[in-house]
């Protein structure tokens, strides 16, 4: 986003001060995000995001201001990376609350407090959770242990032992950074960088902690219950905000992911928020219509056949399918695939009876001897039936295979 003018991207003038930046960002944030149905857009969400993390850092907006996108890239990173898109502060997204991800590469925040000096913001955890269909379907809520890194308590995570103090680091004073200005051809740039004599932390400690071997912090377990709401599919991914670990000596706290895995059904096939069910008829039943019960993923539900149907036929039952994620109240259809059962085993009455229907219908069972053509042997005949059957069964597969194949995509 080379040209891309930041202020004009928040629609903030340039004199904005920090809460008039943070204002304008969140609200652009609600309409842009993708989750939002009618005014979300990803690609605009994303350059907005990138605007507020340099506008909402006093340093970053100082370079950009006077030096524009090139300030930022000699002057801003820490490490010298030029990428802004790992560190940015999801605490202006509170009011949205959990935000279901399974739009992002999860790449926007991937870099825990990379470019930034400083004591770095803790992990971010994941946790893989399996779900049946019909939890994923209609939403569940489960109990999940974790582990994850806490402030110690002994020392309440400065890493010092008990009595023993930390002592400002000399080398930067405590700021954990230090500024280095270089002259260019271009001008003066001052570059920060993490300071090399205590890593960025500012201090160093007298005596380390012995409960956490001067770390600050612990591995702690933690039980959780969470909610996960109807529609979820494999591949969705929910943030449990600041359940990852801490970082060092009160550094951000980083976030649970939780990425869903969703069991096969043996009778339901999943595509997005349509299901996909095969149902045996009659011959009877697809000669005069009826009804029967079918399932769906509610219960058994009533459903018309009409007369005259034929194989392969698919009837919609609206509403019957899974509910869409952010519209939980809206909810796909369930698409069902009529085969017709040809009777294999018949009675000497039945047979009687298929005879006389073939009879009224006028129906030839058998070619007479004078029309078949001279290679004919009645092997072709049974050859060719058996051809349509395997026709019929791998329509329906592949359907089947496709929507497996998709729902393994994240
Ligand atoms: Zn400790
Ligand atoms: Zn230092």
């Amino acid at each position: 986003m080379a040209a891309q003018d930041y202020y004009s991207i928040l629609e903030v003038p340039k004199t904005a001060g920090p809460d008039e930046i943070k204002k304008a960002f969140r609200k652009k944030a609600a309409a842009l995000h993708p989750d939002n149905k009618d005014t979300g857009d990803e690609t605009k969400f994303k350059e907005l995001v990138a605007a507020y993390e340099v506008l909402s850092d006093e340093n970053k907006k100082a370079l950009y201001d006077r030096y524009g996108e090139d300030g930022l890239k000699r002057g801003g990173g820490g490490s010298g990376s030029a990428s802004y898109g790992s560190d940015f502060d999801m605490s202006a997204f509170s009011d949205l609350g959990e935000i279901f991800e399974y739009f992002f590469g999860g790449n926007f925040r991937g870099g825990q407090g990379r470019a930034r000096g400083g004591p770095q913001r803790g992990a971010d955890l994941r946790f893989d959770m399996e779900l049946d269909f019909q939890e994923a379907v209609f939403g569940v809520e489960k109990k999940i242990t974790i582990k994850h890194q806490r402030s110690c308590s002994t020392c309440h995570g400065s890493g010092a032992a008990p009595g023993s103090n930390s002592v400002t680091c000399n080398s930067c004073g405590g700021h954990g950074q230090v500024r280095q200005t270089t002259s260019t051809l271009f001008g003066q740039f001052s570059q920060i960088t993490v300071c090399p004599g205590c890593q960025g932390e500012g201090s160093k400690v007298e005596k380390a902690c012995e409960s956490c071997s001067g770390k600050g912090l612990l591995r702690k377990e933690r039980t959780l219950e969470l909610k996960i709401p109807a529609g979820v599919d494999t591949g969705s991914r929910i943030r449990v905000t600041g359940e990852g670990d801490s970082g060092k000596k009160g550094a951000g706290v980083g976030d649970l992911y939780v990425i869903v895995h969703v069991r096969q059904h043996e009778k339901f096939i999943r595509e997005n928020t349509t299901i996909h069910i095969k149902q045996p008829i009659s011959m009877s039943m697809a000669a005069l219509g009826g009804d029967m019960l079918v399932d769906t993923v509610g219960g058994k539900r009533l459903l018309k056949i009409p007369s005259g149907t034929q194989a392969g036929t698919v009837i919609t039952m609206r509403s019957e399918g899974v509910p869409f994620l952010s519209h939980p109240e809206k909810r796909g259809d369930q698409l069902v695939h009529l085969f017709i059962e040809t009777p294999t085993k018949l009675s000497d009455e039945e047979k009687e009876l298929y005879a006389k229907l073939a009879e009224l219908r006028g129906e030839k069972l058998t070619v007479p001897e004078s029309e078949r053509p001279q290679s004919s042997s009645g092997k072709e005949g049974k050859h060719d039936k058996d051809k349509d059957k395997e026709k019929d069964k791998s329509i329906f597969d592949a359907i089947a295979g496709v929507f497996k194949g998709k729902s393994h995509e994240e």
